[in-house]
């Protein structure tokens, strides 16, 4: 089809990297870009295909076409006893070649591709991108300051281990060696995921577009300085709409979850708590708690004052002590998953206790939820840091020299966030970047700009 003749301004294929915490932001830009105008092709895996729950959340989701490629595990990898290193592997090989058979197939049947907006932990499509002519854009899931630090590593400026008790880097505050990612902080703890990590900056400097899902005003000067070297555009906060500018109708979930929700069940009991009352305890779709640190933060939950609604996954039920689900059923709820957007944004819930991935920090940022970081690995002791010090808008769980978060401690945190007079300040900051969020997003606010911006130019090309 001529392009004058299409009745969308262009086609974009999306492809996150198959895991949820990669899928949410990538599907939420995607009907986004669907609302503006664009054809969107969501592609995943066809694990992640047939095993996903595909929710009634949101009409967007109905705008956006779904493509499953095979990643050479069709029935999942982690069942099949392969190492992370070998699925990565298969996922670049078989993947790529599946991808661009996907791009010729849709450019045979009259729908070809203008762009391909691809998740930096794999930066392999953009090769595909230039061989096919279209733009490439890569969509950074992470926070600047964690993209600046890696990038400062794959640059060889820092080094590793590190030596130094302080690092300084442009644009960020100076950081202690355990603020830096874990991957850096414990060099050597998941060299798979640290080849991933600093990979994403392998061939940054060749994509179209950087797409970062962060906000101008919440990194402001480290998006400056990242912007010197890459056309990166700020377009988060990636989170349904319903929750902050409501463009898109009953937009008020991702739409895809990988793990089955008791969300109903969380809902009836959310409402029979009066306001700010309930503490919130997730730790997203990947972190696995140690047998005692889980045992910690349940006593610690079982003396603090607070009601709590514990998400736990199924993976990591056998480590909730025993007894403890009947021994608190007054006080508490227990789930394996629930639609955590909906539970940030009821009026019970007054903290959430965080591993601080980024997109529940985030999504927590956006609804003015004051956090408890408890960050275990990746990224999020950096997110924790700026949680902390930065946006000032949560305490951070200090661990004992063990490493473990003890249940005074829990108890502790909880409280400085929900008794009123302590938490004030923390409520206050909230209360500010909740509203920074929103601006970003609505007319006229950077991120929805830059959005503008990436579709002009895909127009023009
Ligand atoms: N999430 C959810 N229900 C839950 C727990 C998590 O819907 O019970 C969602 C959450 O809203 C977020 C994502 O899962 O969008 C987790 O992403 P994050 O970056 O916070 O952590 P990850 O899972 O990548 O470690």
């Amino acid at each position: 089809m001529e392009k004058e003749q299409r009745d969308y301004k262009a086609h974009c294929l999306v492809f996150p990297y198959p895991s949820q915490g990669h899928i949410n932001p990538l599907l939420q830009f995607s009907k986004l870009l669907a609302h503006k105008g664009v054809k969107v092709t969501l592609v995943t895996t066809r694990f992640i295909y047939n095993t996903m729950y595909k929710g009634s959340c949101c009409t967007a989701l109905e705008t956006i076409s779904l493509e499953a490629i095979s990643d050479g595990f069709d029935e999942g990898w982690k069942t099949q006893g392969v190492s992370i290193q070998a699925y990565l592997e298969s996922l670049w090989k078989v993947g790529s070649q599946n991808l661009a058979e996907l791009i010729e197939k849709l450019s045979g049947s009259g729908c070809p591709v203008d762009c391909l907006v691809y998740d930096a932990f794999m930066p392999w499509p953009l090769d595909i991108a230039k061989k096919f002519g279209i733009v490439g854009a890569v969509f950074f899931t992470q926070s600047c300051a964690v993209d600046n630090i890696y990038n400062h590593v794959n640059k060889g400026v820092l080094k590793l281990p590190l030596t130094d008790s302080e690092i300084s880097l442009p644009g960020m505050p100076p950081l202690e060696p355990l603020d830096l990612p874990s991957f850096l902080s414990h060099f050597g703890s998941y060299p798979a995921f640290f080849e991933v990590v600093i990979g994403q900056f392998c061939n940054v400097d060749k994509a179209d577009w950087v797409l970062c899902n962060t906000f101008y005003d919440l990194e402001e000067q480290v998006v400056d300085w990242l912007a010197k070297f890459w056309p990166v555009r700020t377009i988060g906060p990636t989170i349904p709409s319903n929750y902050l500018d409501n463009r898109l109708k009953d937009d008020k979930g991702y739409g895809v979850d990988l793990f089955k929700s008791s969300n109903d069940a969380c809902m009836k009991w959310l409402n029979k708590h009066p306001k700010n009352s309930v503490a919130y305890i997730s730790f997203g779709s990947a972190a696995q708690l140690g047998l005692e640190q889980m045992e910690e933060l349940a006593w610690g939950l079982k003396r603090s004052k607070s009601k709590f609604l514990w998400v736990v996954r199924e993976s990591e039920a056998a480590k909730v002590p025993e007894g403890f689900i009947e021994e608190t059923a007054e006080k508490g709820l227990v789930v394996s998953w629930c639609s955590q957007l909906e539970v940030l944004a009821h009026e019970a819930v007054g903290c959430f206790i965080t591993h601080c991935g980024w997109n529940s920090t985030l999504e927590s940022l956006s609804l003015g939820v004051p956090l408890v970081a408890m960050p275990q690995w990746t990224d999020q002791s950096t997110n924790a840091k700026y949680i902390k010090d930065v946006w000032e808008i949560g305490v951070k769980a200090q661990p004992d020299e063990k490493g473990i978060v003890r249940r005074e401690e829990v108890e502790h945190c909880i409280n400085e966030i929900m008794e009123r007079d302590k938490g004030k300040e923390i409520q206050k900051n909230a209360m500010k970047w909740k509203d920074l969020a929103r601006k970003a997003v609505v007319d006229g606010g950077s991120s929805n700009r830059n959005i503008d911006e990436f579709i002009e130019t895909l127009v023009k090309h």
